[in-house]
């Protein structure tokens, strides 16, 4: 009977990870989604902690380790939560994934001691010919995927809080390769029965993945650490699919398949908005930010705006679009940004928002923030719709934004964001662009745009600025 109910429990949370996942591709229905998810989750969980029992018919009993565990882990992460800046979410992303990874590979290496201490016991026979390699196979995946996931999320982690650099050397990508194939070698010989004997030898597929995720995470540039997330992401997924094998439990196998699914098409999402190939996100090393250009303002003349002209221009406009971008995240300027919009509009001035696939700091940061700020989901355009749009637009204002405007991506074959697809804000009549100086964005390098005849700078942090161009629109 308990067994049937603790069924029933895993049906809803796998039911409800599926709907959870579905709500979160719309931002309207996202926070929902979320929610819907967690509850499932908690089903799932509880279900396990008080109606599991093993073959014997035994219920778990060392509940004031997993309470203990459960209520630290919720601290933490109820505080870290709460605590994160926008702008620094991706680095909890990654460390909140790292975590995952580390749990896989501890569930793989608890496992591995369970097996060895029974074969210990009983000797060879407890388990045998496919059920052994299926079991030791799910083991050693575990352990390397679940390693490799926690030691680059915590590099990646690092990478984006500034505590580690982008390190490339000569001959990275054959050592990479070459303890890749170590793992790999060493997991197949594990597998057979010349090394029966020999099982220690297990503990160096952590060692090694460890060492792999280090080495496969730090040549990346910054600005490709989204896909990198992601596709970690995805791994987490696939080696807590692993635990779910080996515990034969449906609802983390689920769990861990749609987690795995949905990083990968994430992964490919992302490759395809920087319109560049998995291999050269991995291989290259774009958006390091040592290019000479870094230093900006070398690019010759640019004019600037006065508050009062772009409040007259916007206000007197009859199709505005606003583009957001990392700074408008930095200056927490979304509600100011919402005002404004609302100011035009009862003035009869149609305002929509372009939104980049990449713009900001993780995928889909700037819808987040703008939702954060009430603004209607209808006004935010994708990509191509905006870039229709922008040839019958009037005044374009930049908001923080540099690289997903940046026109080198289509004219510039030496670029590294060359074939980056970008928001074609030249094709409208006039572009504001607000930003602090003529320093570059996150690829470090220089944005021809400024300079561009249709162009005005109007210098200085995205809140203040909106907050100036309110009052000026306010009195127009
Ligand atoms: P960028 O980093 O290219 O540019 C942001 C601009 O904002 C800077 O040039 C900066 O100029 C300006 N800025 C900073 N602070 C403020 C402020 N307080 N007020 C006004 N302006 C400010 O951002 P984009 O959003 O255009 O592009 C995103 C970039 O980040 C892309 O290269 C993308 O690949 C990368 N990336 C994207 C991720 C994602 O998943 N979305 C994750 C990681 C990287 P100044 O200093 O002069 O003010």
């Amino acid at each position: 009977m308990e067994l049937n109910i603790l069924t029933i429990c895993y049906l809803i949370g796998s039911v409800t990870f599926i709907l959870g996942l579905k709500m979160l591709s719309n931002p309207a229905t996202a926070r929902r989604g979320n929610l819907i998810a967690a509850t499932g989750m908690t089903i799932a969980i509880l279900g396990t902690i008080f109606l599991y029992k093993d073959d014997e018919g035994k219920s778990l009993h060392n509940y004031g380790w997993i309470f203990g565990g459960i209520v630290i882990g919720g601290i933490v992460g109820v505080l870290a939560a709460k605590k994160v800046k926008m702008t620094a979410m991706p680095e909890m992303v990654s460390l909140f994934n790292g975590m995952g990874g580390a749990c896989a590979a501890l569930i793989s290496i608890v496992e591995f001691n369970h097996l060895t201490e029974n074969f210990a016991t009983n000797g060879w026979q407890v388990l045998t010919g496919e059920n052994l390699f299926s079991h030791l196979l799910t083991i050693y995946a575990g352990a390397f995927i679940g390693c490799v996931s926690f030691a680059g999320s915590i590099i990646a982690w690092g990478k984006l809080n500034g505590s580690f650099k982008d390190l490339t050397f000569k001959g990275q990508h054959i050592l990479n390769l070459i303890v890749f194939f170590l793992i790999i070698c060493l997991i197949i010989l594990l597998l057979t029965p010349l090394f029966a004997d020999n099982y220690n030898f297990f503990y160096l597929i952590p060692l090694l993945s460890l060492v792999y995720g280090v080495l496969f995470v730090l040549p990346i540039g910054g600005a490709d650490m989204p896909v990198v997330i992601s596709l970690l992401n995805s791994f987490t997924g696939v080696a807590a699919a692993c635990g779910g094998f080996l515990y034969n439990n449906q609802v983390m196998l689920t769990g861990g398949i749609l987690v795995g699914a949905a990083g990968t098409l994430l992964t490919i999402l992302m490759c395809k908005a920087m319109n560049r190939s998995l291999g050269n996100v991995l291989i290259g090393n774009f958006g390091g930010g040592n290019s000479a250009a870094a230093q900006g303002g070398s690019g010759g003349q640019y004019k600037e705006i006065s508050v009062s002209d772009a409040a007259v221009a916007m206000g007197y406009a009859r199709k505005v679009m606003i583009v957001p971008g990392y700074g408008l995240a930095v200056a927490q300027a979304q509600h100011a940004c919402h005002e404004l919009e609302k100011l035009l509009e009862e003035k009869d001035v149609e305002v929509k928002y372009a939104i980049h696939p990449v713009a900001g700091r993780m995928p889909g940061h700037m819808n987040v923030l703008l939702a954060e700020a009430d603004v209607s989901y209808d006004k935010l355009l994708e990509m191509e719709q905006a870039n229709d749009d922008f040839k019958t637009t009037d005044v374009v204002l930049v908001l923080g934004a540099n690289d997903v405007v940046n026109p080198a991506a289509k004219n510039d074959p030496s670029s590294p964001i060359y074939g980056m697809p970008i928001l074609e804000v030249e094709d409208a009549k006039l572009v504001i662009i607000n930003k602090r100086s003529m320093k570059p964005g996150y690829a470090g390098i220089e944005n021809q745009l400024f300079f561009q005849p249709k162009t005005s700078m109007l210098f200085g942090d995205a809140k203040s600025v909106l907050q100036q161009l309110i009052s000026e629109v306010k009195n127009l």
